[in-house]
């Protein structure tokens, strides 16, 4: 399994730093966001260290596939029973924070706000 020492969802996944953790198999592992976002926020993530979802390959394809499948089940167990939102932040212009593949799942009892406006400041 490919890991970056440098990584903090890598030392997550090797708990050298804890974590709130939700769910996890052989390939995937979901704990909840330091800072939640709204009252279910989860981050899903793979073992593997992959930077990014620009940096995925056809290689990568089955680990994405269960990710959906773990995201829509965690998110309903979490209590996001009516819906949720999920967000992949890539690179510079997607503004992702940490360079390890996550989703973050987003949800609760009542409706998120609208996805970003397109005049939003963007600095
Ligand atoms: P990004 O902006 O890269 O899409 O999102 C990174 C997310 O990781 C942020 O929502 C941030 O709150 C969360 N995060 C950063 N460091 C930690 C940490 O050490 N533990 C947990 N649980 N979440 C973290
Ligand atoms: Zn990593």
């Amino acid at each position: 399994m490919s890991t970056d020492p440098d990584c903090i969802f890598c030392k997550i996944i090797q708990n050298v730093i804890p974590s709130s953790r939700v769910y996890e198999d052989e390939d995937v592992l979901v704990f909840k966001d330091i800072h939640p976002s709204a009252p279910v926020h989860l981050l899903v993530i793979p073992k593997r260290h992959i930077p990014g979802l620009s940096a995925v390959t056809a290689a990568d394809q089955q680990v994405l596939g269960k990710m959906m499948v773990v995201a829509s089940q965690v998110a309903r167990e979490a209590g996001s029973t009516d819906g949720f939102r999920t967000i992949i932040n890539d690179g510079r212009v997607g503004r992702q924070d940490v360079l390890h593949l996550h989703m973050h799942v987003l949800g609760g009892p009542t409706p998120l706000g609208r996805m970003i406006s397109r005049d939003e400041k963007t600095d």
